[in-house]
């Protein structure tokens, strides 16, 4: 199997390059973000119980996060791999994710961290707000906010994965299709 894990701040293009991934490497994408959209778009419980967090930029709490994300990994046997993306956003959930690894007697390949400006991530997401609609994404106090938990809360996971000698920093500005070729450089280098 060959697991991945996509990271980055809000708004660094994780979701765009995850489909570019899946389709190279033939992976299963576990978005954290999305899979949260879509319990909303239903009604679940989950969802219900998600949305205060996310609608203020809020880690929504690890023990929700790491119930959805051990599901979704067992509704999805005999996959090439993973591609985990906006997940694990915490010390918590990267051990939470080695040992459902382990459990699946497989293991996270690589870390794949994307590095972009806090002043272009700013730009990114307002713009995305005129779409998306996403309420998370409409005002630049509630960017700032996940960019500061991000800050905070989220960046001592590559720590975590520079320990195991699994941090790759990739240069998250350019064009599409240049940060694509950069990620997946560094991931033929470790098939
Ligand atoms: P972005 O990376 O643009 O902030 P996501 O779609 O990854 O957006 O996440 C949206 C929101 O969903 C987050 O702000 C948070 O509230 C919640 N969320 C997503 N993934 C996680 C996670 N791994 N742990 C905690 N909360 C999460």
């Amino acid at each position: 199997m060959l697991n991945l894990v996509l990271f980055g701040p809000p708004g660094a293009g994780k979701g765009t390059q995850s489909e570019n991934l899946i389709k190279k490497y033939k992976l299963t994408h576990i978005s954290t973000g999305d899979l949260f959209r879509k319990h909303l778009g239903e009604g679940t419980e989950l969802g219900k119980t998600a949305q205060k967090f996310m609608d203020e930029g809020n880690l929504v709490p690890d023990e929700i996060v790491i119930g959805m994300v051990d599901e979704k990994i067992h509704s999805t046997p005999g996959t090439n791999g993973f591609i985990f993306d906006g997940f694990p956003r915490t010390i918590a959930q990267a051990n939470a994710l080695d040992e459902l690894m382990a459990k699946n007697n497989t293991q996270i390949n690589t870390m794949l961290a994307l590095e972009v400006s806090e002043e272009e991530l700013m730009k990114r997401l307002l713009n995305r707000g005129k779409t998306s609609g996403r309420v998370d994404d409409q005002n630049e106090a509630k960017i700032k906010n996940r960019i500061n938990v991000y800050n905070n809360e989220t960046t001592p996971v590559a720590n975590y994965y520079k320990q195991q000698g699994k941090l790759n920093s990739i240069k998250g500005v350019g064009s599409i299709e240049e940060i694509f070729n950069r990620l997946a450089n560094t991931v033929d280098t470790k098939l």
